[in-house]
């Protein structure tokens, strides 16, 4: 019989994850013996003892006339730690075969280069190319924290590959949500962005059992305010259409499929974003209908998002001269962090330390631009001046890379690390 894996279960390849809750065979991947040495693989890798001993200490620490705040909330969540520690583990458990990850365990470079020297092949998420025709049975395969599109899933478990799914609850939560509105004929409007990857698992799951469901994928309130405007006065299909080409489901009609509407989000949006589209969309069904019976919502930011947002909120109380947002430029949650600091203090997206090339130059990237850019006005690193630096972290940075931006910062202001304590 083929064992699938799910979290720390094995089950038969041919059941689904929902049958086999209820009657999995488990086999615990999480062995003692496994997981011991995952973790101290994991510390090795990611742990830092000043990240720590900083966040013990409130938070905040002051050498000299260097002040650094860091937010309450940072870094790896729930989540990302355990897809992680699955990764790792299905290394130890699959020593010598093939093991694949469909795309990116995380968005964080240094995590999937960690993978990659461990021999995980990351396989494109995109679309099902001829790698997934050439896996065979004694394959393993990875589903990241973001999950995967239903057909991916199906792919996989026709080859009878092994499945290592670390799709986090939070992203099923989602799932469960969209897949109601579809057996509802509930179409589901989906605040995300098309092109990454939760976004496109959820999709998938908003079909239905059969199909037959729809979804719309809305990213910017631009895109909300055309989608009511479609709701409150109809309009032209075709330049609808167009507009959100490859954000909709196939065979998705405005006219049709607008009538009743349920709001879901990306895990990672910014809150205050997906409720003013949950606000925008509920006042045109009400402008349409007299009543919003054909509008639905459930909030699906996660809580790992939420905390990290409202801590980041905290901090920004405090006088900053700069805030150092750590993470991989393709993490969503990292980019609204960034977002929800700019207005209020100068801000740089930094993947690591390798980014602070000097007192005054510092690469970062730019939401804006989308690209990165070198900025070349370091006043904020002059060591004559007093400066308090910010520095937080999206859900998918180690706190290894935190503490190697802690450590740049204070040593282009002449600080060695000993100082620290
Ligand atoms: S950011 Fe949220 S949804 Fe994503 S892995 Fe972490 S806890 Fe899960």
């Amino acid at each position: 019989m083929r064992w699938r894996i799910l979290d720390s279960g094995l089950y038969p390849a041919h059941m689904s994850s929902a049958s086999a809750d209820e009657k999995r065979p488990r086999i615990n991947i999480r062995r003692p013996d496994v997981m011991e040495l995952v973790a101290a693989q994991v510390a090795v890798h990611f742990h830092s003892s000043i990240v720590e001993k900083l966040r013990d200490s409130g938070g905040k620490i002051t050498v000299a006339n260097t002040s650094l705040l860091l937010a309450e909330q940072f870094g790896f969540c729930y989540g990302v730690e355990r897809a992680i520690d699955l990764a790792y583990a299905s290394r130890r458990v699959f020593p010598e075969q093939r093991i694949f990850l469909i795309g990116e365990i995380i968005h964080n470079p240094e995590v999937n280069a960690h993978l990659r020297e461990m021999g995980i092949v990351s396989l494109p998420w995109q679309d099902l190319t001829e790698d997934y025709d050439n896996l065979v049975a004694e394959d393993v395969v990875i589903v990241p924290a973001f999950g995967a599109p239903a057909a991916f899933m199906e792919k996989v478990a026709g080859k009878g590959c092994y499945v290592v799914d670390t799709t986090c609850g939070d992203v099923m939560k989602v799932w469960r949500r969209v897949r109601g509105y579809a057996k509802d004929g509930v179409t589901s409007v989906i605040h995300g962005k098309a092109n990454h990857e939760e976004t496109r698992a959820t999709a998938s799951r908003a079909l239905g059992e059969n199909g037959e469901g729809h979804y719309l994928i809305v990213l910017t309130l631009a895109d909300v305010d055309y989608v009511c405007d479609f709701i409150c006065r109809g309009g032209d299909k075709a330049a609808f259409l167009e507009r959100f080409a490859g954000s909709h489901s196939a065979g998705f009609d405005p006219d049709i499929h607008l009538k009743k509407v349920g709001v879901a989000n990306q895990t990672t949006m910014l809150k205050s974003e997906t409720e003013e589209i949950q606000r925008r969309i509920r006042a045109a069904v009400l402008a349409r209908d007299g009543d919003a019976g054909s509008f639905h919502f459930f909030d699906t930011i996660c809580g790992a998002t939420q905390e990290r947002q409202d801590a980041l909120f905290e901090m920004l109380k405090n006088p900053m001269d700069v805030l150092l947002v750590v993470g991989g430029y393709n993490s969503s949650n990292t980019a609204h962090l960034v977002e929800i600091a700019e207005p209020e203090v100068p801000t740089f997206f930094i993947r690591d330390a390798s980014c602070i090339r000097s007192l005054e130059e510092i690469v970062h990237f730019d939401l804006h631009q989308k690209q990165e850019i070198t900025s070349r006005d370091g006043k904020w690193l002059d060591p004559q001046q007093a400066v308090t630096v910010g520095i937080t972290a999206g859900a998918s940075c180690p706190n290894n890379l935190i503490e190697d931006t802690i450590l740049k910062v204070f040593e282009l202001r002449g600080i060695p690390r000993e100082a620290l304590g």
